[in-house]
């Protein structure tokens, strides 16, 4: 599985243990603070969401990390569609009755409904019956044929989605939803929330998400790579230095295959059906919540540059999109409010 960004950790100082009671969230360090403070390293990784997750804790709490597999697991149990019984499944296979959901899935749904709007359909969690005609990792390099593609079109609208009183979905039957563009950018945020209080810093990255907390122990900014969209993986092109946030990236490099020449990538444009075409090969976005970078960042590949950076505007977010010709496109200030350096 290839992650968009990756975590730059030269510059990270190790420490040895020194116990001590547990920092505060984000504390302000002070060289005697710092010093005293336990900033043992912890390194683990799992995988959910047929993604790899990685987690670096400083100074954790020691049941820390066992609380953060159960959470992934509970959020795979009930934001995947192919787990029998989760949320989405139960919703796909509603036949337009109406589905009482767990609150924090109601939650992502409307999320997701707000940027369908603000980026006027091109995130669209209603792809799912064309997404699910491709096969961009599995070897078979399976595709609808047009008449497939077009008749399966019409499904894709998210106003067939209601969200009820009372934490109650209505999908209209055929239509199906997906939430790969935006679930994990939610588990990203509550991940953080679990870790935040519990340990000195951590770092977590989940596919194409990545989330800084706290502090590093050398209480430096943390480097967060952007993926150069056409190196290997996990080679950053550019580098973000930030507090305490997160950095979500979506590229075209992620899950795909080529034939006769022509890139086919999991990023597809809810208008055609077909993978997006808009000459963009990666979008880095910055902004309060991994949930909505993560959907916005999926949104950008669709809409191409310049209606990308006037939607990050309009959302008070940041991002710097990668052209294939490896034009750099950003956000006013982009540059200079987070560092970003260039790596090669
Ligand atoms: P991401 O890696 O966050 O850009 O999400 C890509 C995933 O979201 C795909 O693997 C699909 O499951 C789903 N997806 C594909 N195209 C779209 C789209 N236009 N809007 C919302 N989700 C999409
Ligand atoms: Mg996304």
């Amino acid at each position: 599985m290839l992650t968009g960004v990756c975590l730059l950790m030269s510059g990270c100082t190790q420490q040895s243990s020194a116990q001590s009671t547990q920092p505060s969230a984000a504390p302000v360090i002070t060289a005697a603070a710092q010093s005293a403070a336990n900033t043992e390293r912890q390194t683990a990784v799992g995988f959910y969401f047929d993604t790899v997750v990685t987690m670096t804790l400083y100074g954790a709490e020691e049941s820390l990390l066992d609380d953060v597999w159960a959470a992934c697991a509970r959020y795979e149990s009930l934001l995947s569609k192919t787990v029998p019984g989760s949320d989405v499944d139960r919703i796909n296979r509603s036949e337009g009755q109406p589905v009482t959901v767990d609150p924090e899935t109601w939650t992502i749904l409307k999320e997701a409904k707000a940027i369908n709007e603000s980026s006027g359909g091109a995130f669209s969690i209603t792809i799912a019956p064309i997404v699910a005609m491709w096969d961009f990792t599995g070897g078979t390099g399976r595709m609808p044929t047009d008449e497939q593609r077009l008749a399966a079109l019409p499904l894709v609208d998210d106003s067939q989605l209601t969200l009820g009183e009372n934490n109650t979905v209505t999908l209209a039957p055929g239509a199906e939803i997906d939430l790969g563009g935006i679930a994990k950018g939610y588990i990203a945020d509550k991940v953080a929330e679990i870790v935040r209080e519990r340990c000195y810093g951590a770092t977590i990255s989940l596919g194409g998400n990545t989330y800084v907390v706290g502090q590093k122990p050398a209480g430096s900014l943390w480097a967060v790579g952007i993926q150069d969209p056409n190196g290997q993986t996990g080679v950053p092109l550019l580098k973000l230095s930030l507090q305490d946030g997160t950095v979500v990236t979506s590229g075209v490099y992620e899950r795909y295959f080529i034939l006769d020449g022509k890139r086919y990538h999991h990023i597809l444009d809810p208008k055609t059906g077909l993978p997006a075409d808009t000459g963009l090969m990666s979008a880095t976005v910055v902004c309060e919540s991994s949930m909505k970078a993560d959907a916005l960042a999926t949104a950008c590949i669709v809409l191409g540059a310049e209606e990308a950076i006037r939607l990050l505007e309009a959302e008070g977010a940041g991002g710097v999109l990668i052209t294939y010709d490896g034009t750099l496109i950003e956000t006013t200030g982009f540059t200079q409010t987070y560092d970003m350096q260039p790596l090669q």
